[in-house]
């Protein structure tokens, strides 16, 4: 039976609690927590996940099932000690799930995605990607095979998912006699971290019993530095999803033999050769022209995040009501829109085209929807001529791409 999808909610209490966060950060004279670009940036990368996840959210609850029906090894009744057993069990895969994303390449090129951001607020718990969802999915399947019934499973997994959102954030200070179970912002505010001491720590994302348990416990002393020990320094969308794939391919390929290869794709991410990343940014992204500069158009930006979310919004809402050519031309106008807002904050000078392009499928949309998709190069014509007569590829530039100085 077709019913309203009601994830479409988390998106306005995310931006709730980020605007709370927010004021808390002005208030306390700490404005520095948040920086314009990366959180841009985070955003931009939770949106694409929220938006992907809706079209492939019922095949990982279908999975779940299948793996239920056909494979379970108990049959797990549901009472309150269940619960708490599920509880225990899944923050025990996560844990696990998690300690590998750091420790295995390919799981790694999924997950250090989320540790990209140098911010460390409500932002950097957007950023989460699809790969990363998919690889989890891999790992909550142990919970049904189990004998944990499927939906007991999914209410856990959303419980389980949104107590994360609340440990990213510097507002709380360290509450000690709390660590003792639970983590808390300071616990997971070190994982995120790269200083030396902090590497490789707290991987739990509800309990602290377990990293104590497997000895990857540590607690905040000095103030953590967020962020990667190898920093990525770019906002384009894309390569922020794919750069890791890509080093590990080129890892491979300088290989030789079937150990060598081996480890290029399950080996430690921290024998990655630190060489292939600058030569792959090289080859695939264009030097950013003025680094010490940036986009003055902001509100351009903010107005494309804001449309984005608000689409995304609705579109989680009515998401079962809607028909195979909505939902595809949803899909791209917002990817297109994630993409356009990376490349604005590189200063790509091809987003440009970028812009007609989302432009040809909304008007290709909206006649599709008047049964005139016939007339479909009409669009077409129009900004071919517009462009020709007005020059609008320079002036796009000369206005949209305009600098100031950092301050
Ligand atoms: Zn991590
Ligand atoms: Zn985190």
């Amino acid at each position: 039976m077709e019913h309203i999808n009601f994830l479409a909610f988390a998106m306005p209490a995310f931006f709730l609690f980020l605007f709370i966060e927010f004021k808390m950060a002005q208030r306390r004279k700490k404005p520095e927590i948040f920086n314009y670009e990366s959180s841009v940036s985070n955003i931009s990368i939770g949106i694409a996940e929220r938006l992907i996840n809706l079209f492939i959210a019922a095949s990982f609850y279908q999975l779940y099932y299948f793996i239920y029906d056909n494979y379970r090894l108990f049959d797990v009744s549901s009472n309150v000690f269940v619960w708490l057993a599920l509880i225990l069990a899944t923050d025990f895969v996560w844990y696990w799930y998690h300690r590998l994303g750091h420790e295995v390449n390919f799981f790694w090129a999924a997950h250090i995605v989320h540790h990209h951001s140098e911010e460390f607020n409500f932002t950097a718990a957007a950023r989460i990607t699809t790969f990363q969802a998919i690889v989890r999915t891999g790992f909550w399947c142990v919970l049904p095979f189990v004998g944990f019934h499927p939906s007991m499973v999914i209410t856990m997994l959303i419980v389980h998912g949104a107590y994360s959102f609340f440990t990213h954030t510097q507002m709380i200070g360290r509450i000690k006699w709390l660590e003792y179970v639970f983590v808390t912002p300071s616990v997971h505010g070190v994982h995120h971290a790269s200083d030396e001491k902090y590497l490789d720590k707290n991987y739990g994302d509800m309990f602290t019993f377990w990293d104590r348990l497997f000895g990857t416990f540590q607690e905040e002393e000095e103030k953590p530095k967020y962020g990667l020990t190898h920093p990525l320094k770019s906002y384009s969308f894309l390569w922020q999803h794919f750069h890791y794939y890509f080093e590990i391919y080129e890892l491979w390929k300088r290989s030789h033999g079937f150990k060598a290869r081996w480890k290029a794709v399950f080996g430690s991410p921290a024998h990655m050769d630190q060489d292939i990343r600058p030569i792959l940014e090289k080859r695939f992204l264009q030097d950013k022209e003025n680094p010490h500069q940036r986009l003055r158009f902001k509100n351009y930006l903010y107005i494309q995040l804001g449309a984005s979310v608000l689409l995304l919004t609705v579109f989680t809402y009515y998401f079962d009501y809607l028909n195979v050519v909505d939902k595809v031309s949803v899909l791209f106008v917002i990817l297109i829109t994630l993409v356009n807002c990376g490349a604005l904050l590189e200063q790509r000078k091809w987003i440009y085209y970028l812009e007609y392009g989302r432009i040809f499928i909304i008007t290709t949309y909206l006649l599709y929807e008047e049964d005139l998709t016939s007339f479909f190069f009409i669009p077409l014509v129009v900004m071919i001529f517009a462009e020709q007569l007005f020059s609008l590829g320079k002036r796009y530039q000369n206005v949209v791409l305009q600098l100031e100085p950092v301050e």
